[in-house]
């Protein structure tokens, strides 16, 4: 149990889950290419949300969802609806003391096992149900889930990860051994979080839609808002690609990072000559050059293409790739996503696996809501486990956050702590209202709209 537990809210102790509401929401982000790239040309930024609400009496409820890509969200919904048995009529006290065991038994429903193991649609419903009982656990104790992990003892953050399939790599003890080492300059640590923040990175100016001169001039604002690095989506064209480069690299100038993305265009040997092409512009990563699940030729690129530093992670679907990717040296930078794997518990076994290698995690958050989400697995990291921001950045994507009650704060480059409790993933009602799909107030007149045309419209 969590030290902090014991200061949980007073409410009926037998208060239990009585509903997992779920809800359809896309965004029609594609109009505008907003998160356009090599692989994705028409991105509606979508996400199958959830609420779990109670009968505690507190008005607190458990906010979640995984982050999906238009169509994508009819099955990611499905997926989510498959889990409510598991969840309804559960202890709130319980769930919230040991989010760990309903992560076991959602993994172990054996039925629905058979279409991962752990991975995939169902890996990531469990996810977002797992994260949306982590924002009730949170809330409860009045904490923003950062500092709820950063104050609970290290051994029962042990006790939340699934140590099956790890031991080779990373023993409970060996887990152990990092977070009570971490604990010695825990409270500079949190006071140099809330007066600075936590350094991030920005993708704004590098959609590949996008002009050259809309890059050059986001690029040139972005080091102003004192961002020090930028990413760019590349894969598509390579003359475009050194275009791109070249005008990115004379807008930030030469020490200002700028990583660049595939996100999975390649084959083995095109990711190394497309990246060694483009080595000139002096980029920091090479982000998904390859399938996520292409452990060796992952090595074999980072051998490659040094001393560009090879990037993944927002697509790989477990922490046992995650494990294989460290042990073969196949990755400099890790970077985890929040609404991909089985939530914050397996998070927490990848934060663990990083610190163990020694390597520096850098957050995917590209996608509705992923900002808000995965800056408290990165503040935690920093107060009470790698004990460091060195080489490690979020990144940042600067729309939709509007539609958030407590959106991302980034000044100087920098994410502002949270502090209001729970994991900031609670949408506004009037969002919800408006975008759930194909009824909401945007989407119905939308459609009405477009209903003589199939070109334009939801289904573009
Ligand atoms: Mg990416």
């Amino acid at each position: 149990m969590p030290a902090h537990a014991a200061a949980a809210h007073t409410t009926r102790t037998t208060a239990r889950i009585t509903a997992v509401d779920t809800y359809d929401i896309r965004f029609p982000t594609s109009r505008s290419l907003d998160g356009s790239d090599a692989m994705n040309p028409d991105p509606d930024y979508s996400a199958a949300y959830l609420v779990l609400r109670t009968d505690a009496g507190d008005g607190l409820s458990g906010h979640g969802f995984a982050f999906t890509i238009g169509r994508g969200n009819d099955v990611q919904v499905a997926a989510i609806e498959a889990l409510r048995d598991h969840v309804v009529g559960r202890s709130v006290s319980e769930l919230c003391a040991d989010p760990g065991s309903l992560s076991r038994d959602l993994i172990g429903d054996s039925q629905l096992r058979w279409l991962g193991p752990e991975k995939g649609v169902m890996h990531m419903a469990i996810g977002a149900v797992v994260n949306a009982v982590w924002d009730l656990a949170a809330k409860r104790a009045g904490l923003p889930l950062w500092r709820f992990l950063a104050e609970a003892e290290p051994e029962w953050l042990v006790s939340q990860v699934d140590f099956r399939y790890l031991t080779d790599a990373l023993t409970p003890e060996q887990a152990l051994t990092l977070l009570r080492s971490a604990r010695a300059g825990r409270e500079a640590r949190t006071a140099d979080l809330l007066e600075r923040g936590y350094p991030g990175y920005t993708t704004s100016p590098g959609w590949l839609g996008y002009s050259d001169e809309k890059l050059t001039r986001l690029a040139k604002e972005a080091v102003a808002e004192g961002f020090t690095q930028i990413k760019l989506k590349v894969g598509a064209d390579l003359a475009d690609d050194v275009r791109r480069c070249r005008a990115a690299r004379a807008a930030i100038g030469p020490d200002v990072r700028m990583a660049i993305d595939a996100n999975q265009r390649w084959d083995v040997a095109q990711a190394i000559e497309w990246t060694n092409a483009l080595a000139e512009f002096d980029p920091y990563w090479i982000e998904e050059p390859t399938s996520p699940d292409d452990v060796l030729g992952h090595a074999t690129i980072r051998e490659a293409v040094e001393p560009v530093k090879v990037a993944t992670g927002e697509h790989v679907q477990n922490r046992i790739v995650f494990k294989q990717l460290l042990q073969a040296r196949a990755i400099d930078v890790l970077q985890l996503d929040a609404a991909r794997v089985g939530g914050v518990n397996e998070n927490l076994a990848i934060l663990l696996l990083a610190a163990r290698f020694g390597i520096p995690v850098c957050p995917h958050a590209g996608g509705v809501g992923l900002c808000e989400l995965v800056q408290h697995l990165s503040m935690f990291d920093y107060v009470a486990l790698s004990g460091t921001t060195e080489d490690r950045v979020v990144e940042y994507v600067d729309h939709l956050h509007e539609h958030f009650l407590t959106p991302t704060v980034i000044r100087d480059g920098h994410y502002q702590a949270p502090l209001t409790p729970g994991f900031s993933a609670e949408m506004h009602p009037e969002s919800i209202a408006a975008y759930t799909y194909p009824t909401g107030t945007f989407w119905a007149a939308d459609l009405a709209e477009n209903a003589g045309d199939p070109t334009e419209g939801a289904t573009a």
